[in-house]
């Protein structure tokens, strides 16, 4: 189940405007021969039921403001829409407003909102590239992903939910006709990614934090620094390698596993035993972009490091 930070939610008022993620085929697998602001808001909500779920007893407002494809979006609808985003963000009980919009002309909706309203609260615009009807649609994991984003206590201003990443309403630009991401921010990426009912805001984390164990990294002699190796999950592996650095004398393992922090069965094995014998293990993903989601064996390194900062990070947890 996905779960929201219930701190700081009291209600959420979604805004229906359209767009794909209201549209109806006449076939599931048709993706582009489809009419969309078909369906309504309440629609839309009611078929995420885990949107309820997660929203633990909060409330959810749902209004209808327009029906449109957003290819046909206009100035009276934007200046609709931002009265009623400013009537519901200046109620106290309102923490967010979610709107729903095509994808089409929704950088352009999301812009002049970001220029016109004045308010601290979120403002998290959705959408969808398929139908309601598609085999898959699109449309509810983004509605969840955007209550997900309209609850959490760091999220401000106009932001944009879309295939799992948060935009700012200035660098969203709609850049393929098709695909699911069909959003970019361009040079300066992603504001955050929406994972498993969570937000990772890029740079969020404070990376500059000096390390409890700074001091003795500048007066330990380096013969007595704890030995730190990495290794890597991967087909035909061999757990000797293990054993043998275990034998050794290694003291922390970090180990790149495959995919979300998968490790090979033999090497798992080896860890676990080397883990009994006191050896400090780590895991990270091999994967070039993103971080380790959920519960893993062992235990991921944080802040999504590549190995061999892991491997840093290890080696300072040590040295203490
Ligand atoms: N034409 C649709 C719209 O912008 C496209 C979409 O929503 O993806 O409303």
């Amino acid at each position: 189940m996905q779960v929201l930070n219930a701190k700081k939610c009291q209600k959420i008022v979604v805004l229906g405007t359209g767009g794909t993620i209201a549209g109806t085929a006449a076939s599931a697998s048709d993706h582009t021969g489809y009419t969309a602001g078909q369906l309504s808001v309440q629609h839309l909500l009611d078929a995420v039921p885990a949107l309820h779920d997660s929203l633990q007893g909060h409330d959810l407002v749902g209004e209808q403001l327009a029906q449109l494809d957003s290819k046909d979006m206009d100035h009276a609808t934007w200046q609709a829409l931002a009265q009623r985003c400013a009537h519901w963000l200046a109620q106290e009980e309102v923490d967010a407003v979610v709107i729903t919009h095509g994808t089409d002309t929704l950088e352009e909706t999301a812009w002049f909102l970001q220029k016109v309203l004045d308010t601290n609260k979120p403002v998290v615009m959705t959408c969808a590239m398929r139908p309601a009807t598609a085999l898959a649609p699109d449309g509810p994991q983004n509605l969840l992903d955007a209550m997900v984003v309209a609850c959490d206590p760091l999220a401000r201003g106009v932001l944009v939910v879309c295939a799992g990443q948060v935009h700012s309403a200035r660098a969203v630009q709609k850049v393929h006709p098709y695909r699911l991401d069909a959003f970019s921010s361009g040079e300066s990426g992603p504001r955050g990614f929406v994972e498993q009912g969570q937000v990772r805001w890029q740079g969020g984390a404070d990376l500059s934090q000096v390390h409890a164990h700074a001091r003795a990294a500048l007066s330990v002699p380096v013969a007595q620094w704890p030995w730190v190796a990495v290794l890597h999950s991967h087909a035909g592996a061999d757990a000797r390698q293990i054993q043998a650095l275990v034998a050794a004398g290694v003291k922390g393992l970090v180990m790149a596993g495959t995919g979300n922090g998968t490790v090979h069965e033999t090497l798992a094995s080896a860890l676990l035993q080397a883990q009994a014998q006191g050896v400090v293990v780590r895991l990270v993903s091999r994967c070039a972009q993103g971080q380790i989601v959920g519960q893993t064996v062992f235990t991921a390194a944080p802040l999504g490091l590549n190995a061999v900062k892991a491997r840093v990070s290890l080696l300072l947890d040590l040295l203490g």
